[in-house]
């Protein structure tokens, strides 16, 4: 076995920050057990972005260009890196565990018969390669070894690790796969992809998340949380009540059954602090709870809690941040 491998996700050359913290806690590991760090670049004409990859520390970047990666499919990205992971035989890869990486690590684990760590926030390197995990949303840890000699898959919360160290000039050999897809035997998108335009930070990179749950009352009054965030270069979350209630879309839900986010400071507004929304946010670095309710479950976990309406001191909070 040779190699610790990067599954290097991107739309159109732009990299999430998780792949660089990928690439930084790979070269942990590279140098931990004397291999190589290498990244896989999938897509149509992506060979031009392996540069990044090699700055970013990969001494390695393997690309697989093929029209029919152009656009992510389940089984096309599967079957084609599952052949080069077949041949190359690393010992791990690493996936990020975003809606990609969460589609496509089972289905290669489950090609390759390996197993597979998910979620993973930190990696444990005395007495044999060991992967901690949130469980029981949250509630606990798991710390998981891999019993067979198979390629580990692992896939990793954002914003867990440190980014890699910049190295500039920095040029990582390249070698180029052939993903010998058969377009017969694959989905494949007949229409367009559209893209909504966001001028917002993606929800699980953003430094800053402002949430807003049931208390916020109605779609109209998330308005009060778009301008702070606007002040604060913040992205904007919310709880499934707030999401079933059609205030805001699905993919902007943070919790259990929606994203896990780690920013510096999540500000949580008319959220009540259930377990299944504690999952999705309780390891940003602070917390802030407005709640009306002073024995609102949030408040243990808040590092600054304000016990008040939030349709007063969101305003007010907001024009403050402006001053500063
Ligand atoms: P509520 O619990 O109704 O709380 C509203 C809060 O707003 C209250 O604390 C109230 O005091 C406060 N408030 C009201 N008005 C004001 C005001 N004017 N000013 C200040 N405060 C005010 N939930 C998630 O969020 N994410 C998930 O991923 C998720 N997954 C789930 C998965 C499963 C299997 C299940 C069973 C549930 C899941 N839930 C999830 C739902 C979860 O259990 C809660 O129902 C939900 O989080 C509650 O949302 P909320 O805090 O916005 O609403």
């Amino acid at each position: 076995m040779a190699g610790v491998l990067i599954f290097a996700d991107q739309k159109e050359g732009k990299f999430r920050k998780v792949i660089f913290e990928m690439l930084g806690e790979g070269r942990k590991l590279a140098d931990h057990l004397g291999e190589e760090l290498q990244a896989v670049l999938m897509g149509q004409n992506v060979e031009e972005y392996a540069t990044v990859l090699g700055e970013a520390g990969a001494d390695k970047v393997f690309v697989i260009d093929d029209p029919l990666l152009a656009n992510y499919t389940t089984d096309g990205f599967a079957n084609a890196l599952v052949k080069l992971i077949s041949t190359e035989n690393p010992s791990i890869v690493l996936f990020p565990n975003n809606a990609v990486g969460k589609d496509l690590a089972p289905a290669v684990a489950q090609k390759l018969n390996a197993g597979q760590a998910s979620d993973v926030i930190a990696i444990e390197y005395d007495n044999g390669l060991r992967f901690k995990r949130p469980i029981y949303a949250g509630k606990a840890f798991a710390h998981v070894s891999f019993t067979s000699n198979r390629t580990m898959i692992v896939t990793i919360r954002p914003k867990a690790f440190e980014a890699a160290t910049p190295q500039p000039g920095k040029q990582p050999a390249i070698v180029r796969y052939a993903s010998e897809l058969d377009a017969s035997s694959l989905r494949q998108i007949v229409k367009d992809v559209v893209r909504k335009a966001s001028g917002r930070v993606e929800l699980t990179e953003a430094d800053i998340v402002v949430s807003g749950g049931r208390g916020m009352k109605s779609a109209e009054n998330f308005k009060i949380l778009e301008e702070l965030a606007d002040v604060l270069g913040a992205a904007v979350g919310a709880s499934r009540a707030a999401v079933d209630e059609g205030w805001r879309e699905p993919q902007y839900q943070v919790g259990q059954t929606g994203k896990v986010v780690s920013p510096t400071l999540y500000i949580a507004c008319g959220i009540s602090g259930a377990i299944q929304h504690l999952a999705g946010m309780s390891s940003s670095k602070y917390i802030v709870a407005i709640n009306k309710d002073p024995e609102a479950e949030i408040f243990k976990v808040a590092d600054y809690g304000i016990v008040a309406d939030l349709f007063e001191v969101v305003p007010v909070l907001t024009e403050e941040f402006k001053k500063a």
